[in-house]
């Protein structure tokens, strides 16, 4: 792997907050890597919702598979760019490590749950989880992953919450939220590669799950350009015994268009900037991106998918029904902690202990308890 001068350096890093003696074979984001991929949180990813709830169907993205495509395509972009595959590959793996069960209304109920507790953000809650939740080693908590791979966790962050922890990690990875810098290149990229993923993958599902239709996606510019071109060069793919095939080679152009965009409109921006180190390219503003017409187009896939797939009646309907699982689950174990098993039960921040419980579950398993701390089985 050849680094480019502005990428990620493991022999520059800015290392681990409790020092460790160097592995013999493996670089520092390697390590960190495969740290991630023997966590118990990346386990629990694969039975945890992206869109679509787990029980509805086996071959939905959950959050494990939306992250190894994450994976996928950051590799994909970051070699061409020379940035560092290994360090965009354990930022993507842990990037979602923090999601409640049953995504984002999940996420939603238990914010509101803790807002007078501080509240819950998921990206903060991935960084919780590398940090302190994990229970790994003898002689700390969470994984001590280097900084360079927790700087790419912490995507989001309200401000409150960057200065809390520039407080307990003075010029750590809240510091960027308040001098207003960007993340490594590596991470930049993660989360554009975030989007990428989505915006296909959600479409390959929502159309799986009969929400949405291939007429409907005629009116994105973005789909429907690769749908065209594709019917072009195979037009046996207009039968309807091969919609499936006409589908998935329309995702796969898009993506493929979409790489190429970013590797193109990043080494644009890249030369103009010419960030001589990784740190100059922190304080060169958004570096990561699309090409202006792409991202124009991206965008309109988004709000798309978010009207349609996302706001679709039986989409909210189901989540509608999470939410009331999450908070009954919140208010069950906040009035007889010792539901909850004793390492969480005996914590001082009983509704910290609670959040971070019930943020923890896989989907099921939050089903299950809810079952049994209720007595109704909502999902
Ligand atoms: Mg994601």
């Amino acid at each position: 792997m050849t680094l480019a001068t502005y990428a990620s350096d493991p022999s520059k890093t800015r290392g681990r907050r409790f020092a460790e003696s160097v592995a013999p074979t493996r670089t520092d984001y390697q390590r960190d890597r495969d740290r991630i991929v023997h966590s118990t949180a990346f386990r629990r990813l694969v039975y945890k919702t992206q869109v679509f709830l787990n029980h509805e169907g086996d071959l939905f993205r959950t959050r494990l598979t939306h992250s190894l495509e994450v994976a996928q395509l950051s590799r994909s972009i970051a070699r061409p760019l020379g940035l560092n595959e290994d360090l965009v590959e354990a930022v993507a793996l842990a990037h979602d490590l923090g999601h409640t069960p049953f995504g984002h209304a999940g996420q939603d109920a238990l914010n509101e749950c803790m807002a007078p507790h501080g509240g819950f953000e998921h990206n903060l809650q991935s960084l919780r989880v590398v940090d302190q939740l994990e229970e790994r080693y003898p002689a700390y908590d969470g994984l001590n992953l280097t900084f360079e791979t927790r700087e790419g966790i912490l995507k989001h962050c309200s401000h409150r919450n960057a200065e809390l922890i520039d407080q307990s990690e003075p010029g750590g990875v809240g510091r960027r939220f308040l001098d207003r810098s960007q993340p490594s290149l590596e991470a930049q990229l993660c989360n554009l590669a975030d989007a990428i993923a989505y915006n296909a993958h959600d479409i390959d599902d929502g159309v799986r799950s009969g929400l949405i239709t291939m007429v409907q996606l005629q009116s994105v510019e973005l789909f429907e350009r690769y749908r065209v071109e594709a019917l072009v060069e195979f037009p046996d793919l207009a039968e309807p015994s091969r919609a499936r095939r006409l589908l998935y080679e329309t995702i796969r152009r898009m993506l493929s268009a979409q790489v190429y965009d970013v590797i193109a409109a990043t080494r644009q921006s890249l030369l103009k900037a010419a960030p001589a180190s990784a740190d100059e390219a922190r304080l060169a503003g958004p570096l990561l991106r699309f090409s202006p017409a792409m991202h124009a187009q991206s965008t309109a896939l988004k709000q798309f998918l978010f009207a349609q797939l996302y706001r679709h009646p039986q989409v909210m309907q189901m989540t509608g029904q999470a939410q009331i699982v999450v908070r009954e689950l919140f208010e069950a174990y906040t009035a007889q902690p010792s539901e909850m098993p004793a390492e969480h039960a005996a914590r001082p921040d009983a509704a910290r202990a609670v959040a971070d419980y019930i943020a923890g579950m896989t989907d099921r398993f939050a089903g299950r308890e809810h079952e049994r701390l209720t007595g109704r089985k909502l999902l």
